[in-house]
């Protein structure tokens, strides 16, 4: 499970502001609850989350791990965990191959840690998750409460939303015939 990280794990600030400390980092309702879910039907838990703001010079590498270590921190107390973490600390114009809607992230965190790609999710709130899933071959989930159809496979108004589709997927299986 692919997650983009502002706006889907913690509330995003406004354009063109980055959270650089612990402080500015807030965790979005019920997401604890929502990873629970995704980890307890087997899934690995992996943020991908462009960071532009170090190539910019307005936070550093160092400021984005005290803040990654912060979220860990949160999350581990309702004992759910990343088991990976990757950022793209570029530009656009760096035209690098990690920055969504590059899917390098993805990529990379699938072989270091094993997991299939045709059996993940890549969950985001921009046009450039969706776009990310799609060029790493991984199902494509949008989170918005809002209207408006950017390509997604599958809507869903928020995480915990989509963690409870996911639930209800397993349930709905049929059962095998003796
Ligand atoms: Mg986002
Ligand atoms: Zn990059």
């Amino acid at each position: 499970m692919f997650l983009d990280r502002d706006g889907i794990i913690n509330r995003k600030l406004p354009e063109d502001r980055y959270v650089r400390k612990p402080s500015e980092f807030e965790l979005l309702p019920d997401v604890e609850a929502a990873l629970a879910i995704m980890r307890d039907h087997g899934f690995v838990l992996v943020v991908v989350t462009n960071q532009r703001g170090i190539a910019r010079g307005i936070m550093t590498e160092d400021d984005l791990i005290q803040v990654h270590q912060f979220m860990n921190s949160l999350l581990i107390k309702c004992g759910v965990k990343f088991e990976g973490i990757y950022y793209c600390p570029h530009d656009k114009n760096d035209y690098c191959d990690c920055r969504k809607p590059e899917p390098g992230m993805i990529l990379a965190a699938a072989k270091d840690l094993e997991i299939d790609l045709n059996s993940s999710y890549m969950v985001g709130d921009s046009a450039s998750d969706v776009e990310a899933a799609k060029n790493a071959g991984v199902k494509s989930v949008h989170i918005s409460s809002a209207d408006g159809d950017i390509g997604a496979e599958l809507v869903f108004p928020t995480l915990i939303d989509f963690a409870r589709h996911l639930h209800d997927l397993e349930r709905s299986f049929p059962q095998p015939c003796v």
